[in-house]
């Protein structure tokens, strides 16, 4: 019952019968129109009064067979058609009202009922259709029922529906089962019959629930346990169902009427215990149709499998379902509100309730009204698709004569009256049965795999049955090629052996051919044997001679090699004399080594022992011991003839370049011995230049280097500072790296001594105007000044005299003009310790020092930075102080003649 239902309530729709391919009758538009044949309704091919919807429909549905219901969507208008059934008198009003006129008056040709008002007054009604009381049970169904029937077969809902009073024959219409006269029987069981003769067992299926309602409680009929189903809406489609209820499957008219039969007894068992009649409540049957639409089913021919087959067996099947609901409903006269019928007031309202809402809805939408109270009710939700739904829907009205009844029989007619105006949409249900189709392909799939095991069965003794075959042939070609070869064989067997025979008798003819010529050469063969014999006996005579000849030859030989041999043991004696010999004199030349390197040893001894004293004698003379080489020399001097003689004639018996050489030697107190000798010997004159020449000078620069003994760096640093005396040599020292190894070796320095010598050999260095830029470069000035350090008096007093021999050639090359800019003893920051030491206790240092300022302050370009370290008080004192004459005038003339000075002077506020 849905809301707003269709305009057209006057029902602008064809009648038409199903199959009316040719002869459909066309009926008026309007309810009022009479029907062409109303006497004669046929089944196939006529048209019915009540069905005026079903012809345009279903003519256009077959169209729609491929595209279902969505294109059908929207329905197709299908008015509630009303039919009025009047029952006869029955007994008791034959009797009762015999006097009376009936209160209803019959028109059926006009569709019209007259009802009595009074004695001269009648109100008439048009219906879809009237029956008249004499109206067969047949013609009521094929008037009210048929066209909803065959419109379920076709995939439409469709609800017939008899309402009227209690006794008026709704049950009589509906529900007789006409056992006792099978004229009786009534629209279920028609329809049923219809319904059966028109399915395929096969494809279709036919399923049937029964329910009753009656206090808005819904109750199985077929199963009386099951007493309270309750109601799904599909929200989407607003499809009503019950899945509670029992559905059964009908397959034959038996059955159903039994079913029939036993929800009878179901529901007058149920109304006993409820205490109750059948007329209270609503009985609904419901039968499910669902039918495969013929032209789509699947191909059955899957043997030959071909593509439009197989493309048409995948199609799914197309199904339309139909629902038929015929509901007897509870009679409709108002019962007792006062609930004096055995029930409270609560209980007569509820047992009302379904049929005045039914009523309501019925009214709302006859009205058109906006809203439609299906909700109310169980009984209009369950007949939601009946009135303003999608059914297509057929209202019998029943009605009894009697003018006693007359008020009830007059509601009955109005309200048969409002459900004229109720509009439905028609609307097929079809759609796709894809679990059919899905079943269907798992059977032709069980089928294909059927076929298919068969036939590869098939298959594979037929290839058992080739392969056997095959197998027979191939026995056959063998056993008839071995018979082939076999023969072969024999017949070249045959062949052969013949071939031999024939042979053997040629060969036989040949022999006796031969044996005539035989004799003849033997006779010549017998004389040539006789002469080679004579020559072998002369061959063997002289054989002999040559053996005897051989023999005496090798006695001779023999002879001979016996004296070889005692030849030989004479040299091998020789031999080993020599080699002794050798071995004698090795032993010698290494005892010579041995005395020799003992002889340096001795000879160094006295050397160290005879400096040693002097040093720390008394008869110490402060003014040598400013240089080791002078000092050295003057050891040489003073250890007199005796000593000086020694080393000279320890250098003529040795040799420079043996001493040399041991300055390399393995042993390290050979090593110490010959570095000592090479000492002395480069304290004279005469030999440094010799020693020069023999690469004594590189060898002692390299045992600085080597050696990481400091008697030898003492030693050698102080024979490179005698050599160092020599203008040349000073340059072969600086050439071949003399600074950087004494710088290195000073830094190693633990004993003074050995500062002393390296500071020596510097200071001489110091002396050459061409160097001093080399010198410096090297690092000799910042050595020297690493070397006072130690504080050790005769060192400093050796790089006091390096300093002044620097600033003396440093100074001359000034006023040559050969060098300009500051000292490079300044630059290099040496002028804070000769200020310092320019007064020193120790004559040698200061004497060295004062010079050193004196030879600075020579050049104005050193006078700032004599003034700024305090060298200007130093140089007033030597011009006053100094014991020196000469450097005292040096002085003293150096300040008078710089304007830096003379205003340092005056800024120290010196009286000069
Ligand atoms: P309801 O179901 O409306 O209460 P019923 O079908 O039970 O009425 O009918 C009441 C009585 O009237 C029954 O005995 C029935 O046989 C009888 N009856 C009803 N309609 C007819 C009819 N058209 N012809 C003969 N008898 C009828
Ligand atoms: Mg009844």
């Amino acid at each position: 019952m849905a809301s707003g239902g269709g305009n057209n309530r006057n029902g602008t729709h064809r009648n038409s019968l199903k199959g009316t391919t040719t002869t459909s009758t066309v009926s008026t538009d309007k309810p009022l129109s009479v029907n062409s044949n109303p006497s004669k309704p046929a089944f196939k091919n006529k048209s019915s009064p009540l069905t005026g919807a079903s012809s345009g429909l279903r003519k256009s549905s077959p169209g729609s067979l491929g595209g279902g219901a969505a294109k059908d969507d929207a329905g197709v208008p299908g008015r509630v058609r009303v039919a009025v059934r009047l029952r006869p008198r029955n007994a008791e009003e034959s009797v009762a009202d015999a006097d009376f006129a009936d209160c209803v008056e019959l028109q059926p040709e006009l569709k019209r009922l007259k009802l009595r008002k009074n004695n001269w007054d009648t109100d008439t009604y048009e219906f879809d259709e009237v029956l008249t009381e004499f109206a067969s049970q047949k013609r009521v169904y094929e008037v009210v029922a048929k066209p909803v029937v065959e419109g379920v077969l076709d995939g439409y809902n469709g609800t017939i529906m008899a309402y009227g009073q209690t006794g008026t024959g709704k049950t009589y219409t509906l529900g007789r089962l006409g056992e006792e006269d099978t004229a009786n029987r009534g629209i279920m069981v028609r329809a049923m019959e219809d319904i059966l003769a028109e399915v395929s067992p096969e494809i279709d299926s036919v399923l049937v629930s029964y329910l009753q309602l009656y206090m808005e409680s819904l109750q199985d009929l077929l199963d009386p346990t099951n007493d309270n189903i309750s109601i799904v809406e599909e929200p989407k489609s607003g499809d009503v169902s019950l899945p509670g209820a029992t559905l059964v499957e009908i397959r034959d008219q038996q059955s159903f009427l039994e079913l029939l039969r036993l929800g009878e007894a179901h529901r007058h068992a149920a109304n006993t215990k409820l205490n109750t009649e059948s007329s209270r409540s609503h009985a609904l049957l419901m039968v499910h149709v669902k039918r495969t639409v013929k032209g789509r089913e699947p191909a059955h021919s899957s043997d030959n499998g071909n593509s439009t087959s197989m493309a048409r067996s995948l199609r799914p099947p197309l199904v339309r379902k139909g629902k038929l609901v015929v509901v007897d409903l509870a009679g409709s006269e108002r019962i007792d509100k006062s609930g004096s019928d055995g029930h409270t007031r609560e209980e007569a309202k509820s047992i009302n309730l379904s049929l005045s809402a039914l009523g309501k809805c019925i009214n709302a939408l006859a009205e058109n009204s906006a809203h439609v109270p299906v909700r109310d009710s169980k009984l209009t939700r369950l007949l939601r698709d009946s009135f303003g739904g999608t059914a297509r829907t057929s209202l019998v009205i029943t009605v009894g004569p009697s003018p006693r009844h007359r008020g009830e029989t007059a509601s009955t007619i109005m309200f048969g009256q409002r459900a004229m105006k109720v509009e439905n949409m028609l609307k097929l249900k079809e759609e796709f049965d894809y679990k059919s189709l899905a079943r269907r392909l798992d059977i032709q799939l069980d089928k294909l795999i059927m076929e298919h095991e068969r036939k590869q069965k098939a298959f594979e003794v037929e290839i058992e049955r080739i392969t056997a075959e095959a197998q027979n042939r191939i026995s056959e070609a063998e056993r008839n090629y071995a018979d082939a070869v076999e023969k072969e064989r024999l017949k070249y067997q045959k062949d052969y052996m013949e071939s031999i025979k024939k042979l053997e008798e040629k060969w036989m003819m040949n022999l006796q051919n031969q044996g005539n010529e035989r004799k003849e050469q033997m006779v010549h063969i017998a004389g040539e044997v006789a002469e080679v014999k004579k020559l072998l006996s002369k061959e063997t005579s002289l054989r002999k001679a040559a053996e005897e000849e051989v023999d005496n030859l090798k006695s001779q030989l023999a002879q001979l090699k016996m004296s070889e041999a005692s030849a030989n043991s004479e040299i091998l004696k020789l031999r080993k004399m020599v080699e002794d010999e050798v071995c004698q004199k090795e032993k010698l030349e290494g005892e010579i080594s041995m005395l020799q390197s003992q002889l340096l040893h001795l000879s160094f001894e006295a050397d160290e022992t005879r400096k040693r004293l002097d040093r720390g004698g008394p008869g110490k003379v402060p003014g040598r011991l400013d240089s080791p080489v002078s000092q050295v020399r003057s050891q040489l001097k003073d250890s007199g003839n005796g000593e000086k003689a020694s080393v000279a004639k320890l250098f003529e018996q040795v040799g420079l370049q043996k001493i040399l050489s041991l300055l390399e030697a393995e042993d390290a107190d050979v090593r110490i011995h010959a570095v000592k000798v090479v000492a002395n010997l480069a304290a004279e004159e005469t030999n440094q230049q010799k020693i020069v020449e023999a690469g004594g000078l590189k060898s002692l620069l390299m045992l600085l280097g080597s050696s990481e003994d400091e008697t030898i760096h003492r030693v050698a640093a102080g024979a490179i500072a005698n050599l160092a005396m020599n203008e040349k040599n000073r340059e072969l020292i600086m050439s071949q790296g003399g600074i950087s190894l004494l710088s290195t070796t000073a830094s190693h320095a633990k004993d003074p001594q050995t500062l002393r010598m390296v500071a020596g050999a510097i200071a001489n260095l110091c002396g050459n105007d061409k160097l001093q830029t080399k010198l410096r470069g090297e690092g000799g000035i910042k050595a020297l000044l690493e070397i006072v350090k130690c504080g050790h008096p005769d060192v400093l007093a050796q790089v006091a005299r390096g300093i002044a021999n620097f600033a003396k050639c440093e100074s001359r090359a000034a006023t040559q003009g050969s060098k300009t800019g500051r000292s490079l003893l300044i630059e290099d920051g040496a002028l804070p310790w000769i200020v310092q030491n320019a007064n020193s206790d120790a004559s040698p240092i200061r004497r060295h020092n004062e010079l050193a300022l004196c030879h600075l302050a020579q050049h104005e370009v050193n006078a700032k930075d004599m003034i700024s370290e305090g060298a200007l008080w130093e140089l007033v004192r030597i011009s006053q102080d100094c014991p020196r004459e000469d450097i005292r005038t040096l002085a003293h003339r150096t300040l008078a003649s710089s304007p830096d000075f003379i205003a340092g002077l005056k800024r120290l506020r010196i009286n000069y």
